[in-house]
């Protein structure tokens, strides 16, 4: 894939970018791993120091960033400030928390002394996706930085901007030379970093393809690796749940970022006794959305990233249509020759269709009937995928006992499915391993080391 801006709301190629050369890698190889063995040894006063740096250039720089954001991959600008104002809060977080989370830990032994010394690895390689194409790098940087790590980023190919952006952000803030990079490569450039020595694990967010080969790759290479891959989230409603909230809350899910978020709700199982209420609920609040022009304040949802990724979402649809689907909202591929994608409500989604079996990453709801609570729970689980479901119910104690036979890497019971930089993120199954965010994501890319004396 060509390593350009081309406005998916426009359809026009902004900018385009000549991949690095051999010799360009090779030189930031050398700074990067050079810039390691200095910022290692840095302590935690002048990390959290420059992290701010980072924390005020975001937030006093919002709209400049979101800009970027909107142009490259067409999400509605207050989505884009929102996404540049939630980087900020993990710099901030990471800034306040990492020396505390990193801190020798004493375990009682038969030794006069053992701990846990949380030690970093060295140059980590980044693998992002373009859906939230500064937050997904930043929830990465923030903690393998603040380790005493450095990263070298490879982004995805539409969003080039984004990852310059990112690297300035870092060197305006005053971190050393070599502490963040940006790598121009496409996807077929990758393999050649992972089996550099001095990169010593990957972080990868995107599809399940794209996580598969870099773990097999970096696997041969006996190098740890996180996914954060896809997910087709189930938002079961009970019936005694607050129909209106959750019908609001469903459409706001499902049309987050246009449909292409890996956490959002992709299959709603409604109990049988208020089905048909919530889907009306639904589709009238889907229905009054408007798009528009995402660089205008108006739009609600604006066009997916890119003209393939409405296709295929295109073909997922009308294979689960001629599958038996139902549409309740038609909407589907604008036109053949954009990246516009109406949002779509379907119902009699049934086990082989796309719609049921498959990630539909774009506004594309599917509905199914659950005969009660355990059934409801059944279908949940019934998916390759496990990655973040929420449970809208009012009872209390019931959602909770749903919550811990749920398969899914979180859970959250009448709220909307979020990351926050406090507790930890990632998936179960086909949506990954490993965790980000909280302290449990800042000791994923560390040496836990056990040090005992005698
Ligand atoms: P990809 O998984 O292809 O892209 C994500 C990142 O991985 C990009 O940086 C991409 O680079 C890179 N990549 C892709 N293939 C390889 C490879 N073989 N080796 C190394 N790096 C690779 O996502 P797409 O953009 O193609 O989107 C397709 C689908 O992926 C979506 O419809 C959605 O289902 C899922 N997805 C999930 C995301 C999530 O948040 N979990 C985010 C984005 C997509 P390049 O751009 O150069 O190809």
């Amino acid at each position: 894939m060509a390593i350009q801006t081309l406005n998916p709301a426009t359809g026009k190629v902004e900018k385009t970018f000549d991949p690095h050369t051999e010799a360009e890698i090779e030189t930031m190889l050398a700074k990067g791993e050079k810039a390691f063995q200095t910022w290692r040894h840095s302590n935690f006063t002048h990390r959290s120091e420059l992290m701010r740096f980072v924390q005020g250039e975001l937030a006093g720089n919002t709209e400049k960033y979101a800009r970027i954001i909107t142009a490259e991959m067409g999400k509605p600008i207050q989505q884009s400030r929102g996404e540049v104002r939630k980087c900020a809060l993990a710099c901030e977080y990471y800034a306040a928390n990492a020396e505390t989370f990193l801190a020798d830990e004493l375990i009682k032994t038969g030794a006069t002394r053992s701990y846990i010394a949380y030690e970093p690895l060295g140059i980590i390689l980044a693998i992002m996706p373009w859906n939230f194409p500064f937050w997904q790098v930043f929830r990465f940087a923030a903690p393998a930085i603040m380790a005493g790590n450095v990263g070298i980023l490879k982004h995805a190919s539409n969003v080039p901007q984004c990852a310059l952006a990112i690297q300035e952000i870092f060197t305006k803030a005053g971190f050393p030379e070599g502490i963040f990079q940006t790598v121009l490569v496409e996807s077929d450039g990758v393999d050649v970093l992972i089996k550099d020595e001095r990169i010593k694990a990957v972080t990868l967010t995107g599809s399940e393809g794209a996580g598969a080969h870099v773990a097999s790759v970096a696997g041969k290479e006996i190098k740890k690796t996180v996914l954060e891959l896809g997910g087709s989230d189930a938002f079961v409603v009970l019936q005694d749940a607050d129909l209106e909230l959750a019908a609001e809350n469903a459409v706001r899910s499902r049309m987050i970022n246009t449909g292409q978020s890996c956490i959002a709700a992709k299959r709603f199982i409604v109990e049988e006794p208020v089905a048909e209420e919530f889907i009306r609920k639904m589709k009238e609040k889907m229905a009054n959305l408007k798009s528009g022009d995402p660089a205008s304040d108006e739009a609600d949802f604006g066009p997916l990233a890119r003209k393939d990724l409405a296709e295929s979402l295109q073909k997922q649809v009308e294979k689960s249509v001629a599958q038996g689907a139902e549409k309740v909202l038609d909407g589907g591929h604008a036109e053949n020759d954009s990246a516009w994608f109406k949002p779509m409500i379907l119902k009699n989604v049934k086990p082989g269709m796309p719609a049921y079996e498959e990630e539909m990453f774009g506004p594309v709801a599917a509905v199914m009937v659950a005969k009660d609570a355990e059934d409801a729970l059944r279908i949940a689980n019934d998916s390759r995928f496990g990655l973040g479901a929420s449970i809208w119910t009012n009872d209390h104690k019931k959602g909770q006992e749903l919550a811990r036979r749920m398969e899914s890497g979180a859970v959250f019971i009448n709220a909307l499915v979020a990351s926050s930089p406090e507790m930890p993120f990632g998936g179960i199954k086909k949506s990954g391993y490993g965790r980000e965010l909280s302290y449990v994501g800042i000791r994923e890319f560390v040496n836990q080391k056990s040090i005992w004396l005698a």
